[in-house]
């Protein structure tokens, strides 16, 4: 095509020299003629090499290839502005020589004139052209894999530590290499190759360097405070810059050339560099002087007034507004009509929430921050979406089988019933875009815990107890028909709880119940067999609260006895575990409850929203927590400066009401 085109342009200007000054045409200016005869010479090279490349050789291997095209083209094109581009594009066709070289194992593959024709074609098609500002002014921030085929006068490459750049080599623990090889010999990408992948993007990004390249290594871990060492790469290119190995050692100024170790906690750059705002000019004035920093506060109150009470507060021993008070009388008030315990009716989680971590209620609750949603295709099932499957399908599951229908009905027929009900409500959960393979692993994995969760309920069904309302609400929930609620009185708050029992059982005479709250996660060890409370310190008030609501319900009225239970059904290990309270241990909690919910209205109230670290159901329940980044690295630190506040301490009684302290 490209020839044809040629030809074209060729007998367009020859039959325009014949028609000489026959027609009329508007006269040049002598820039534009020049522009044209460059225009034509280029025409002219590029056809040259068009004809030439018709004795270009049969087969090279890939990096003669390259210097072939490379000679044949850069007389004709070398100038132009694109011609750093399009020589990324060699620089690729010569590593193919290196990759195809370790594949077979041996010499220089001779790679035929079509295919490196084709190849060539593929690679200029996925070439992403820097536009407008992007890439040839001003900063541009991007992945290594989205910088591939792009040139920059400089290029900063930073993370280059251990285990982040190359990244650590993990299995995928869903489908296991081993499993991989099994499934689809060759198919489908081994973990255990990353590696290879990795050093790609890191020559990918080196060669995207035009005039400098900076590789940074921090010996600084952000999210931890822990000490960290340079990877690999950082070491191999410091390497290459001596000229012989070095070690972490070896990584000074005066033994590989162009390094450089900037001190953390230097708060300006040094004199000899340009301030580029500010803020940097003011953060210079007081390194050289720290009394230079009243003299700014006087002189910019509003700008220093955060900064300098945020700084003072870190040392208190009490809380402040800027690590868990809220002292606004008008914000307070705010806060205890929207969340409080006069904001109307409340769900068992808001509380549950609270004495788990203030903090945590707070930006969840008052702020109501909600974690960023990434856009992308799922690689699991979220255990939230999971979890509501769940309880919809055990729901419409044990709709068919009411009361004794579980012990009246052969196993095959609930199990095939139960099969069937879990497909068709699984299938219609599938989380956009997982794969096909991930799905499969998910289905087989929650449906073997359904046919475990049916054995563990036939052998107790000879037990008195049968499944018989499921899904109950109470209270005044949104959207639906008001219901009876209960409430409790602590001090001087009045909390009316609103909510769904999962399920309740119900002797023959019904004078005998028992509540369930299932959940899909790992029965934590800390209330495992038999240890723990029923309100575990405040952070497990679901079933007290059911066990409140059959005493409003109706048809409960005849109940003299209530038990409660957490069913776990432990989708990933296939494991049923049941954490069970008897009738009087649900009692003893009833009558510790109106005290606990008095320290969390009062905390509420009184704006009181410190972050708590450690919980009593999880000790690291930060680990999980949405808000970590938000939170910050010292709230370890901050908590334990402040425990001393009577608020903390007052909040600390939570577990001592409860019991938890003594059993821990
Ligand atoms: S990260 Fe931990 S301390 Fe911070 S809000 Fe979450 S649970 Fe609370």
């Amino acid at each position: 095509r490209a020839s044809g085109r040629l030809k074209r342009a060729e007998e367009r200007a020859g039959a325009e020299a014949e028609r000489g000054d026959d027609e009329e045409r508007p006269e040049l200016s002598v820039a534009e003629a020049e522009r044209r005869l460059a225009a034509a010479k280029e025409l002219r090279a590029g056809w040259e090499s068009v004809r030439a490349a018709a004795a270009w050789p049969d087969a090279l291997s890939w990096p003669e290839w390259a210097d072939l095209v490379e000679d044949k083209l850069a007389p004709a094109l070398g100038a132009a502005p694109d011609w750093t581009l399009f020589s990324t594009v060699l620089d690729e066709l010569r590593s193919l020589g290196e990759v195809s070289a370790r594949i077979s194992g041996g010499g220089a593959e001779r790679v035929p004139r079509s295919r490196m024709v084709a190849t060539l074609a593929d690679a200029l098609a996925a070439l992403s052209h820097p536009e407008g500002r992007f890439g040839r002014d001003g900063v541009t921030i991007l992945s290594v894999a989205s910088a591939r085929g792009l040139r920059f006068p400089l290029v900063i490459v930073p993370g280059l530590e251990e285990g982040k750049f190359p990244s650590r080599l993990r299995q995928d623990p869903l489908v296991l290499d081993r499993e991989r090889r099994r499934i689809a010999p060759g198919r489908l990408p081994l973990k255990s190759e990353r590696v290879e992948e990795e050093k790609l993007l890191f020559a990918m990004a080196v060669r995207a360097a035009e005039k400098r390249l900076v590789l940074v290594a921090s010996r600084l871990d952000e999210s931890s405070d822990r000490e960290r060492i340079p990877s690999g790469f950082f070491l191999r290119a410091a390497s290459a810059a001596r000229g012989a190995a070095v070690g972490y050692d070896g990584l000074t100024a005066e033994s590989v050339p162009g390094f450089r170790a900037v001190r953390l906690d230097r708060i300006a750059p040094p004199d000899t560099v340009a301030a580029v705002d500010e803020s940097e000019v003011r953060l210079r004035l007081v390194a050289r002087d720290p009394r230079a920093l009243p003299a700014l506060a006087l002189e910019e109150p509003a700008l220093f007034a955060g900064p300098l009470g945020f700084d003072r507060a870190r040392w208190e021993r009490s809380l402040t507004p800027f690590d868990g008070r809220i002292t606004a009388r008008d914000l307070r008030a705010w806060i205890a009509a929207r969340v409080g315990p006069a904001a109307g009716p409340v769900s068992a989680s808001r509380i549950e929430d609270y004495a788990r971590c203030p903090y945590l209620f707070y930006l969840k609750r008052v702020v109501e921050l909600e974690a960023w949603d990434e856009a992308a295709p799922a690689l699991a099932w979220e255990p939230i979406e999971r979890g509501r499957v769940v309880h919809a399908l055990l729901e419409a599951f044990l709709r068919e089988f009411p009361g004794p229908g579980l012990r009246e009905t052969p196993a095959e027929v609930l199990q095939e019933r139960l099969r069937a009900v879990a497909r068709a409500r699984i299938e219609a959960a599938r989380p956009p875009g997982i794969a096909d393979l991930l799905w499969e692993i998910e289905c087989d994995r929650l449906l073997e815990a359904l046919e475990r969760w049916l054995g563990f309920e036939l052998e107790r069904s000879t037990q008195d107890l049968d499944p018989a309302f499921f899904e109950r609400p109470f209270g005044r929930l949104p959207g639906a028909e008001d219901q009876p609620a209960p409430s409790v009185t602590a001090g001087r708050h009045r909390f009316e709880f609103r909510g769904r029992i999962d399920r309740i059982d119900l002797s023959l005479d019904r004078r005998r119940a028992r509540v369930i709250d299932y959940k899909t996660g790992k029965l934590p060890a800390s209330m495992s067999g038999d240890n723990g409370t029923v309100l575990m310190a405040g952070e497990r008030i679901q079933i007290p609260i059911y066990r409140s609501a059959l005493s409003v319900l109706p048809e409960f009225a005849g109940v003299e006895s209530i038990e409660g239970e957490y069913l776990h059904l432990e989708v990933n290990d296939g494991e049923i575990r049941a954490r069970s309270f008897s009738k009087e241990e649900l009692e003893s909690a009833a009558a510790r409850l109106p005290q606990m919910l008095e320290i969390v209205g009062d905390g509420i109230e009184d704006g009181v929203f410190f972050a708590r670290s450690g919980g009593s159901v999880f000790e690291e329940h930060c680990k999980w927590c949405d808000f970590l980044r938000v939170c910050g690295k010292d709230r370890v630190r901050r908590e334990e400066r402040k425990a001393g506040d009577g608020a903390v301490e007052r909040f600390g009684a939570l577990a001592a009401i409860d019991g938890l302290e003594r059993k821990e």
